[in-house]
């Protein structure tokens, strides 16, 4: 299987190589150049490792059978994720498949947990010995389930950039205990985009690569701009699917639809590249938070990316600039790469662009919606005086979205809902979601409060944050990112 950019503009890679890039040198992404047909008989029986084998080496064919079993018995033992990988659970006409018992309590860990060693064997394959230096932007989740994925691993430096003030206290907190030689974590006075815009242009710039490349050291990025934190994805919307099928929800073969809280729109896409597989997915459900660009993108053929950005509860989908909508678009426009490129070439420069093409293909599968912080915390409240089940605020808005999808098309088709993080991460809005006083609690306060208040356990990877030491101490303005690289990797 070969990889090739988005934007037409560079030769075709093996899975390896793409992993190594992070991005396409110049702009674009790179994407398989064709999605493998894939339904097994037995889904509904296959384990999440079985099922992480063979999707793996459909489309990673530069690794042995041998590399990908032991990645996966690396990253998917029961001890890793627990009670269990990815449990679907059933409650109040909603099939929850809930992607955050991995280490860091957010679904980030499906993949983060796996890409270090996809990334540390394509390295050895390549054959240089270079150290990798791994740039990423989080808006939260992927800061710390990177850092716990690429914490002192041979030859490989991480350095983490979020926005200051964009992230839940938990989050920053998880992120500045982190230990390791290896990882650096960075505060910036700006928002998420601020971040991701900064850690791509550092990616397309030619000569500060070169000047990285004399002191033997290489970018990659842990971003789902990143093939080797996608292709991890596609595999939980089979073993859902399966789930659903062994739970006599539906028989194999029957459509279902999907719904995902989304941001960088990585995780809905995973679940497009699966229907292009042959998942038989029906409609796949877009919900946004108040910062609704993709809702109204969606609906209208135009991305315009010139609106206001507003801080929410649910800060993981804080982002106006969706990278991985370039790699949806790509099949959109019949992989057009001219099209494509000057498409997002557009959104950068001038701020938006329209391809009532595009809108035309997805307008039969791709649906939309959005919810404000109130609505949220009015399902978070409804879920759980209903079923006793307590949603996290991001999940909420699926959930939101998704009634909201029912009520005006009368579809009754069910639907699986990506759950993407523990309610734990986020105890002050889900406390005050149901209506309780958060006034004067501390985080492990908060925690506390919400455990004896819902009875569930706590995240083990959120207990005693408090008690370990702060190890990272950097701020810096968003105009010196590339310079806080620069000193970081000594140049
Ligand atoms: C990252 C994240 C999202 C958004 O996922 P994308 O792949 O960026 O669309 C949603 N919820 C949570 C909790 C996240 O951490």
């Amino acid at each position: 299987m070969q990889y090739i950019s988005t934007r037409g503009n560079y030769q075709p890679v093996k899975a390896g190589e793409a992993i190594c890039l992070g991005m396409v040198p110049g702009g674009g992404l790179f994407v398989p150049e064709s999605f493998p047909s894939f339904f097994p008989q037995d889904l509904a029986d296959l384990p999440y490792r079985d099922l992480a084998q063979k999707i793996l080496e459909l489309y990673l064919d530069d690794y042995t059978q041998a590399e990908i079993s032991e990645m996966v018995e690396n990253a998917y033992y029961s001890g890793n994720f627990s009670p269990a990988i990815a449990p679907l659970v059933k409650t109040g006409g909603h099939h929850i498949l809930e992607l955050w018992h991995g280490p860091t309590a957010a679904f980030k860990d499906m993949a983060l947990q796996i890409m270090p060693y996809e990334l540390t064997l394509a390295v050895e394959k390549s054959g240089h010995s270079k150290e990798t230096v791994i740039l990423v932007a989080t808006s939260g989740d992927t800061g710390k389930a990177a850092l716990e994925g690429f914490k002192d691993v041979l030859g490989i430096r991480i350095i983490v950039f979020y926005p200051a003030e964009g992230v839940s206290n938990i989050q920053e907190r998880q992120m500045l205990v982190t230990e390791g030689s290896n990882t650096h974590v960075v505060a910036v006075e700006g928002n998420f985009d601020d971040c991701q815009n900064a850690v791509k242009s550092i990616f397309a710039n030619q000569g500060l690569q070169a000047e990285m490349d004399k002191k033997g050291k290489v970018f990659s990025s842990a971003n789902s701009i990143n093939w080797g934190r996608l292709l991890p994805q596609i595999i939980y919307y089979y073993f859902g699917y399966g789930q659903m099928v062994a739970q006599g929800t539906i028989k194999a073969g029957d459509a279902i639809n999907v719904c995902v809280p989304t941001g960088n729109f990585g995780n809905i896409l995973a679940a497009y590249y699966a229907k292009r597989m042959g998942l038989p997915l029906k409609k796949l459900v877009c919900a946004s938070n108040k910062n609704k660009v993709l809702t109204e993108t969606i609906e209208k053929g135009v991305y315009d990316r010139r609106r206001d950005f507003y801080k929410t509860n649910s800060p993981s989908m804080d982002i106006l600039i969706s990278s991985n909508f370039e790699r949806f678009f790509f099949e959109m426009v019949e992989r057009d790469g001219v099209v494509c490129g000057q498409a997002f070439h557009d959104l950068q420069s001038r701020g938006l662009f329209a391809s009532p093409k595009a809108k035309e293909n997805w307008q039969e599968f791709l649906e939309a919606g959005f919810a404000d912080d109130e609505t949220g915390a009015k399902a978070i409240l409804e879920l759980w005086k209903s079923d006793k089940y307590v949603l996290d605020p991001h999940t909420a808005v699926a959930i939101a979205v998704e009634k909201a999808y029912k009520e005006r098309t009368g579809d009754e088709t069910p639907v699986l809902t990506a759950s993407t993080a523990s309610p734990y991460k986020f105890p002050e809005a889900v406390l005050k979601a149901l209506g309780q006083d958060v006034s004067g609690l501390d985080d492990n306060g908060l925690l506390q409060k919400l455990h004896e208040l819902t009875k569930t356990a706590v995240h083990p990877g959120l207990i005693g944050l408090d008690q370990k030491e702060i190890r990272h101490h950097k701020r810096i303005k968003k105009a010196d990112i590339a310079q806080t690289v620069k000193e970081i990797c000594g140049i």
